[in-house]
């Protein structure tokens, strides 16, 4: 199987009121092609620190980098702007993540327009966007504030989808929804999967969810990954004690 992405002793230095603390600690891992690895831990486990070194936004203390067999340890700026050609994030709060004055149709089609696809094109190719994340054509002239969280999300997905990547990174994607949104959302998501064979990274606190969508995943814990292995696996016969807590107190 392909390896999409792969980090090796992954760790993070914060300062806190002078002192120096670890919020990821050698963390390593491999995600390869058309799987859903989980990452869940509770709040403060290090989850987000870990994806925004994984996504370039933060550098690592330590630890290395590959992605779609680049190194991208030392990349600058403009390398990783390559990389978000294939690597897609999705994150909790979607109306955040969408220009409040401009119409979700405009965020979608954005990078279609950059790279230099003509307005009738971008137009056909957004609202085929639109239906394959389950939304109509005309919610492409809606602005964020007039759809609500979970719509708000289908569109964010889909303009992750818009560049065709092969990975897509969700931090606490469905977090912030209903429950019965969160469903329908995971649905989405399932189905993104099979049909178009993407690798997920699956962010997030609820167990529950990770069951549902990831066939691995990796218990974080104070940063580090204390228990990994097939999803099934992890949840049915945890042999970490903080695991179990952590399904005890959600499933
Ligand atoms: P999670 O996503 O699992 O809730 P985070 O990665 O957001 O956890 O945070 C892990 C730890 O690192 C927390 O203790 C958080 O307060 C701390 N932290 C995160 N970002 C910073 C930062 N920029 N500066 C200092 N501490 C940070
Ligand atoms: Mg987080």
């Amino acid at each position: 199987m392909e390896k999409i992405l792969k980090a090796e002793g992954l760790t993070r230095a914060f300062e806190n009121k002078g002192e120096r603390f670890l919020a990821v600690r050698d963390v390593s891992f491999s995600l390869y092609r058309g799987e859903a690895l989980g990452i869940v831990g509770e709040s403060g486990s290090g989850k987000s620190t870990l994806v925004r070194m994984l996504t370039g936004l933060l550098a690592p203390t330590k630890g290395k980098i590959e992605f779609l067999s680049r190194d991208l340890t030392h990349a600058g700026s403009k390398e990783w702007r390559k990389c978000y050609r294939e690597m897609q994030l999705v994150f909790q709060l979607p109306k955040e993540s969408f220009d409040s004055g401009k119409t979700l149709g405009s965020g979608i089609g954005e990078s279609l327009r950059n790279s230099g696809m003509k307005r009738k094109e971008v137009r056909e190719k957004v609202a085929e966007l639109l239906s394959t994340c389950g939304l109509t054509p005309d919610f492409a002239e809606r602005y964020p504030g007039e759809v609500s969280g979970g719509e708000c999300q289908r569109a964010a997905i889909a303009r992750a989808l818009a560049v065709e990547p092969s990975l897509l990174i969700c931090d606490e994607a469905t977090s912030a929804l209903d429950v019965t949104v969160q469903k329908q959302i995971l649905e989405l998501l399932l189905r993104l999967k099979n049909e178009k064979k993407l690798s997920f990274l699956f962010i997030s606190h609820d167990l529950a969810l990770v069951q549902a969508f990831c066939d691995r995943v990796l218990v974080m814990y104070q940063g580090e990954i204390v228990e990994e292995g097939k999803t099934e696996y992890v949840i049915s016969r945890p042999k970490e004690v903080y695991t179990r807590q952590l399904i005890d107190s959600v499933l």
